[in-house]
């Protein structure tokens, strides 16, 4: 079958490299000039497998008053005359429902193995690829400066492990002792949780390589500099994804398009409920090993990530539910700048950091959406948020099982759009 995934991002390669497994002829098509351009391109870098709980979740409620008032508030919600914005708002307070979240968690926790086994598959099977994105499996380390909500994690991460998971709580020394990197920033902390088994790697790097083997091994075409302007359909199915190049014709279409999926499946009546939480990076050359952390650390309180990548140190964090426009740019790159200098000050050159905003393309409970439409062949992988990089790969697989009538392993119908 001839399948043509749109979107060249994390998704949209995972995707494709599913469905050229499955022995399809695939084609992908891409508005920019490279892949992983957009969401894809600086992200935290974490493959965080444990750590998939939604954004929405009652605990957020208290906190609504600082996102809206403290202009270094970590989330920050700036209201705009925009009825997306107040729609996926209102959804996301729903969402937050604790009985809801928590069905949410397990469920993300689910397509989170299914993602690690199908991304250890890739990285197995394509040494091109797992050559290529700095890939490291050391762990994770969350870093708690408030003793009452380091108390609630340990008991949390207590439950997890009578259930079979791997983490263990540790005290402030104990932190340093296993990250280094951290003891200037001991006397900040109240603990920490470890979890070994989590990964990190470089996200726009993993996609990049993914498309260059997929050009030259498995036959798959990409279209760059290729923007799909609307779908063709007769009713039923979508007959082709239209372009200023031409029409492109397929026996079926998966949208991939991270936040590009809302207008074109809006056009056909199918209104996805996907809004931006724009999000910032720094990215630190030649860091100093010495003073750069050798796992993940999460900073929980200031929500701010960091992961080591091969001689760099990647740092990620904010979220701002405030649209495309008006990025507060330049004052939340000091802002993040400054917070990362309490913890890692000796990292290396902060000044002449590599600097990133970008989008993630979210739902209001943070699932993303896999699965049919009212289309008969047009499919949908998009909305993954802030863990895009973590569930693309089970995503990719979910949505392949579904294009070639297996059963996939989970049930894809808690990914549904319409849920
Ligand atoms: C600051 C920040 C930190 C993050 N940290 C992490 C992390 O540590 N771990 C993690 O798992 N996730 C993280 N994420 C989330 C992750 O980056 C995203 O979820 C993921 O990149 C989304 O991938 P995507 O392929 O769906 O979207 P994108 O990467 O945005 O890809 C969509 C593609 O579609 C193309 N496109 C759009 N419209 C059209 C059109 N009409 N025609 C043709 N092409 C089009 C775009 O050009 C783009 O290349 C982070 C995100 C941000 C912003």
């Amino acid at each position: 079958m001839h399948v043509c995934v749109l979107g060249a991002g994390v998704v949209g390669l995972t995707t494709a490299w599913s469905l050229a497994r499955d022995g399809h002829d695939v084609t992908i098509v891409e508005a920019r000039d490279g892949a992983a351009l957009e969401a894809s391109f600086a992200n935290g870098g974490q493959l965080s497998y444990s750590y998939v709980a939604p954004l929405a979740d009652p605990a957020v409620l208290p906190k609504l008053p600082a996102w809206l008032l403290k202009r270094d508030s970590a989330l920050r919600f700036i209201p705009r005359f925009d009825v997306g914005q107040w729609r996926w708002c209102a959804a996301f307070l729903l969402a937050c429902r604790s009985h809801r979240a928590r069905q949410t968690a397990l469920e993300l926790l689910s397509l989170g193995a299914l993602s690690k086994a199908a991304l250890h598959e890739i990285v197995g099977s394509e040494p091109l690829v797992s050559d290529s994105f700095d890939y490291v499996r050391n762990g994770k380390l969350v870093v708690y400066r408030d003793a009452r909500e380091f108390e609630r994690a340990r008991h949390k991460m207590e439950l997890l492990v009578e259930a079979g998971s791997d983490q263990r709580a540790l005290d402030a020394s104990q932190c340093a002792a296993l990250e280094p990197a951290l003891a200037r920033a001991q006397p900040l902390l109240a603990g920490g949780i470890h979890t070994p088994s989590e990964e990190a790697g470089d996200c726009q790097r993993f996609t990049s390589a993914l498309a260059d083997v997929l050009q030259r091994r498995n036959g798959v075409t990409i279209r760059y500099e290729t923007r799909v302007r609307e779908l063709v359909s007769d009713g039923s199915r979508i007959v082709a994804a239209r372009t200023a190049g031409g029409d492109i014709e397929a026996d079926a279409f998966v949208v991939a398009l991270g936040l590009g999926s809302v207008p074109l499946l809006g056009a056909l009546g199918v209104r996805l409920p996907v809004y931006p939480l724009t999000g910032y990076s720094l990215t630190i050359r030649d860091a100093d090993p010495r003073n750069t952390p050798g796992v993940s650390v999460t900073d929980l309180h200031r929500k701010v990530v960091y992961a080591p990548l091969g001689g760099r140190l990647r740092i990620a964090g904010m979220v701002e539910i405030a649209g495309l426009k008006d990025a507060q740019r330049a004052g939340r790159i000091a802002l993040l700048k400054r917070q990362a200098q309490e913890i890692f000050p000796a990292a290396g050159d902060y000044a002449n950091a590599q600097t990133w905003c970008g989008h993630r393309p979210a739902t209001p409970d943070s699932k993303p959406l896999i699965g049919r439409t009212p289309y008969r062949n047009l499919w949908l992988n998009t909305g993954h948020g802030a863990l895009g990089f973590t569930l693309a790969c089970g995503s990719a697989r979910v949505i392949a099982d579904a294009i070639a009538g297996r059963e996939p392993s989970i049930d894809i119908a808690a990914y549904a759009y319409d849920r």
